[in-house]
C-alpha cells in the first residue's frame, strides 16, 4: 500500500480496521469505541449492504431478531466510524495491505462456505448447502441465482440444528405467513408455485441431542398449514445420561415439545381420510426423522431420494446399524454447519475450522472475531462478549486509550488512496441508508422492504 510515510510517524487515533460488517463486526466496533475513545475504525465489507447475518442468514420470519441492527447503525453513525462497503478482502485489498495501514485488524468475516456432505451424490442437481439455500432465499447477492428446482412434492433438511428448522419453516409457511417477513421476491414466488407437501428434518442423533433452541421448534407446531409428525417410538420416556444442567433443560423441554407433537400428530398422511385433530385439513407435514445417517444421494443426474442409515448412540455419538431406508425427495438441503474459505497467510485450526488464535489474537495488530474466530456457533448475541473481549485485547496490545503518540499507521487515508488507485467504489454508509430507504419504500404491504438482490441494482439506486 502506498501510504504516506510522514503520516505513519505523527501522533493520531489509533487505527482499527474491521473486515466485516456482521454482529461480530458491530459488536467489536462499539465494544472498541467504549474502551477507547481516541480510537478511528474503518469497517470494511464486502457487500454494499451491512449487518452480514442479520440481513442473510437470520430467517426472514424472524423480524424481532432483526432489530438489533438499528443499534448496529448506531454505532456506524459514530464520527470516529467510517464504513467501506462493496470493497471485499483478497479481491480488492489485501491482509497484508490492511495490516501495512492499520495499527490493528479485526477479521469478522465469519464462515460463509458450507461444510461438505461427504455422502455419494452429494453434488446431484437438487442438493444445495444451507448456506447457499439459505442465501438464495434471504436475497444475497452471491446466491441470487441459484434457482433451486422446487418443483417436488417432498425435500429432507438434514441437521437437527436452528438452521434446518429455519429451512424447514421458511419452505412450509404458507405466502400469508410470509406477508410480514422480508423473503426475497424470487423465492416467495418460487416457494409459493412448489407443489411441496412433506419436508423430512434427518438427525443423525436423537431428540436429545438435537441442536434446536425450544422456541424454534415449538414454533413448527403453530404452522398454519402444516402438522408437526414424530414417531413416538423415537422419544424416550425422560433424558438420561450425563450432560451439562443448561444442555439436559433443553434436552427436557425439546423431548416435552416433540411429545406434544406426537400426540397431536395426524396418524393419517395428507390424503388419507380425515383427521379430527388440531391439526385437521392441513395440507404438509414436518417429520422430524432421529436416528438416521445420511448414506447417499440417489437420482441420475438430479436427485430423487436421500438414503439413511439407522443409527444408535454409543459414547454419545451416531452408529450405524447396517439398517438402510429410503426417503423419496426431490431437494435435499444439508444444514450441517459451515466452513470458511482460506484466508491467504493464516491458518485454520483443525478442531474448529475457524482461524487459528488464542482466544481471539492471532498476533499483536491481529484479531479474529465471531465465528471466524471461535467456529460456527451460538447466536446473535453470542457475539457481544467476542466484541468486548477484542476490545480487552486491543486495550492490552495498545494501552493508550486509542491515542498512539508516535509510531502508528495511516489507516483510513491508506486505505481510501488504495480504493481511488484501483478505481473501486467504495459504499459509504449513507449510501446504504440510501438503498434501505428504497427497500422500505417498495416494500409490499404489510412487509418492512423489498430487498435489492443484485448489487447493481443497489449500485443504480446510488446513480
Ligand atoms: P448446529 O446447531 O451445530 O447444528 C448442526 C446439525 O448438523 C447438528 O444436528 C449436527 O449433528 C448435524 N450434522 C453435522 N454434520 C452432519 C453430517 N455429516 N451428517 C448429518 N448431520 C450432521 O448448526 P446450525 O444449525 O448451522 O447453526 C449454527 C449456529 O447458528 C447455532 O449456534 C445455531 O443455534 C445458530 N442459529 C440460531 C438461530 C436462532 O436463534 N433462531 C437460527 C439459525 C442459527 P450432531 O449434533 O450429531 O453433530
Amino acid at each position: 500500500m502506498s501510504a504516506d510515510p510522514s503520516k505513519s510517524q505523527t501522533a493520531g487515533p489509533l487505527a482499527v480496521a474491521i473486515v466485516g460488517a456482521g454482529p461480530s463486526g458491530f459488536y467489536a466496533a462499539a465494544a472498541l469505541l467504549k474502551a477507547l475513545p481516541g480510537v478511528e475504525i474503518d469497517i470494511i465489507e464486502a457487500l454494499p449492504t451491512p449487518y452480514g447475518l442479520i440481513r442473510g442468514g437470520v430467517a426472514p420470519d424472524h423480524q424481532s431478531t432483526k432489530g438489533v441492527s438499528r443499534a448496529f447503525a448506531r454505532t456506524a453513525g459514530d464520527s470516529r466510524i467510517r464504513f467501506h462497503g462493496n470493497v471485499e478482502l483478497d479481491r480488492d485489498v489485501s491482509l497484508a495491505e490492511l495490516r501495512a495501514a492499520y495499527d490493528a485488524v479485526v477479521l469478522a468475516i465469519g464462515m460463509a462456505r458450507d461444510r461438505d456432505l461427504e455422502i455419494p451424490g452429494a453434488g446431484l442437481a437438487g442438493v444445495f448447502g444451507a448456506a447457499s439455500f439459505v442465501g438464495w432465499y434471504n436475497g444475497h447477492p452471491d446466491f441470487r441465482d441459484l434457482d433451486p428446482n422446487l418443483d417436488t412434492s417432498a425435500a429432507c433438511v438434514i441437521g437437527n440444528g436452528n438452521v434446518a428448522i429455519d429451512v424447514a419453516r421458511v419452505l412450509l409457511k404458507t405466502a400469508e405467513e410470509m406477508a410480514d417477513s422480508d423473503l426475497a421476491d424470487h423465492a416467495a414466488g418460487a416457494i409459493r408455485a412448489a407443489p411441496l407437501r412433506d419436508v423430512y428434518l434427518i438427525g443423525r442423533r436423537g431428540p436429545v441431542q438435537a441442536k434446536f433452541t425450544n422456541k424454534e421448534l415449538t414454533e413448527m407446531g403453530t404452522l398454519a398449514d402444516c402438522a408437526a409428525v414424530v414417531d413416538p417410538a423415537q422419544l424416550p420416556d425422560e433424558v438420561s445420561g450425563e450432560m451439562p444442567a443448561r444442555d439436559r433443560r433443553l434436552a427436557e423441554k425439546n423431548l416435552a415439545t416433540l411429545k406434544g407433537f406426537a400426540a397431536g400428530a395426524p396418524d393419517d398422511g395428507p390424503d388419507d381420510g380425515p383427521d379430527n385433530g388440531p391439526d385437521a385439513g392441513k395440507t404438509k407435514r414436518v417429520h422430524f426423522v432421529f436416528y438416521a445417517k445420511p448414506d447417499a444421494v440417489l437420482g441420475e443426474g438430479r436427485c430423487t431420494a436421500l438414503r439413511l442409515e439407522r443409527t444408535r448412540i454409543e459414547d454419545g455419538r451416531a452408529v450405524g446399524t447396517g439398517e438402510f431406508f429410503e426417503v423419496p425427495c426431490g431437494l435435499v438441503v444439508p444444514a450441517i454447519g459451515y466452513s470458511m474459505a482460506p484466508v491467504a497467510g493464516l491458518t485454520l485450526d483443525a478442531a474448529s475450522g475457524a482461524i487459528a488464535n488464542r482466544d481471539g489474537r492471532i498476533d499483536p495488530g491481529l484479531y479474529v472475531v465471531g465465528w471466524a474466530g471461535r467456529g460456527p456457533s451460538g447466536v446473535i448475541g453470542t457475539n457481544k462478549a467476542g466484541g468486548d473481549r477484542i476490545a480487552e485485547l486491543i486495550q492490552a496490545d495498545f494501552p493508550q486509550d486509542g491515542v498512539r503518540s508516535s509510531g502508528g499507521k495511516p489507516g483510513r487515508a491508506a486505505l481510501e488512496q488504495l480504493l481511488t488507485e484501483r478505481g473501486l467504489r467504495r459504499v459509504g454508509f449513507a449510501d446504504w441508508e440510501r438503498i434501505d430507504t428504497a427497500e422500505v419504500a417498495a416494500a409490499p404491504s404489510g412487509a418492512p422492504r423489498r430487498k435489492l438482490t443484485r448489487i447493481a441494482d443497489m449500485l443504480a439506486i446510488l446513480d
